[in-house]
């Protein structure tokens, strides 16, 4: 018989330390936002986000994970490249790339999971208006986070929001209940009917994560075995929070 996977109710004092996971792992992002200069190497990245991390007594759930296993604690992602690139120290940033960056952090047992995308230096309007779309599209799903919506409403809010301006959301890629591990039930597609799904319940804590195409909604690996890009070649953003569903407002962990 089908079972749905459980999904871990988090209490109060869980949340308070993801809620501190998620402020280191903002401070890694503010650290790395600064180093998104032309010439610095994706490698140059992931050094800075250890050494932050290692600084606050934590390490990244990245590193080691999946097959074959990752090799480093963030993945740097530039232009078509969706999600999961590998850090490399031959691979150098140029003025007019937009960079998606993906950082987890493990503090006290507990994961907060957290992405943005941002360019270096001058970007092109399409770009531009790219970023600022999924970053919207995010904000848009998580005002959905809410006791007694459902996962639906969360898929459909940034969907709609994605494809009302033109763009495309990845589909074999979703948000994810964290807390002890990175992912967890349930998941949060970025696609999908309002009134569907899961109903949200207070103490969840959903990583929250829009991935845009520009121009398709699909994708390909490539043969690193990690490297997600859009299957035409055209550039793609990606910004993620983990949050909280409460008896209120939701909660965003992952900021300062
Ligand atoms: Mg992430
Ligand atoms: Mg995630």
């Amino acid at each position: 018989m089908f079972r749905a996977r459980q999904v871990n109710i988090k209490t109060p004092a869980e949340i308070k330390i993801m809620r501190e996971a998620g402020r280191i792992n903002a401070s890694v992002h503010a650290r790395l936002k600064e180093l998104l200069q032309p010439g610095a190497t994706t490698a140059d990245l992931n050094a800075a986000a250890e050494e932050t991390l290692k600084s606050h007594g934590c390490v990244s759930p990245f590193k080691g994970y999946g097959r074959p296993p990752f090799p480093a604690s963030i993945t740097v992602s530039i232009n078509d490249e969706m999600v999961h690139g590998i850090p490399n120290p031959k691979r150098k940033l140029k003025e007019g790339d937009i960079v998606s960056v993906d950082c987890g952090t493990i503090y006290q047992g507990y994961v907060a999971d957290s992405a943005f995308t941002a360019g270096v230096g001058r970007i092109s309007d399409e770009a531009q208006t790219l970023l600022q779309v999924t970053e919207a599209a995010l904000y848009a799903g998580i005002a959905k986070m809410r006791k007694g919506n459902r996962i639906g409403d969360v898929s459909a809010a940034i969907q709609n929001y994605v494809e009302s301006h033109g763009f495309h959301v990845a589909r074999e890629y979703t948000g994810h209940g964290v807390g002890k591990t990175m992912h967890e039930a349930p998941q949060a597609p970025n696609f999908g009917a309002a009134g569907s799904g899961l109903p949200l319940k207070a103490g969840m804590t959903i990583a929250i994560e829009p991935m845009t195409i520009i121009g398709t909604h699909e994708t390909r690996v490539l043969p690193d075995k990690w490297t997600v890009v859009s299957a035409d070649g055209s550039l793609t953003a990606h910004f993620e929070h983990t949050v909280a569903v409460t008896e209120g407002e939701p909660q965003i962990l992952t900021v300062l």
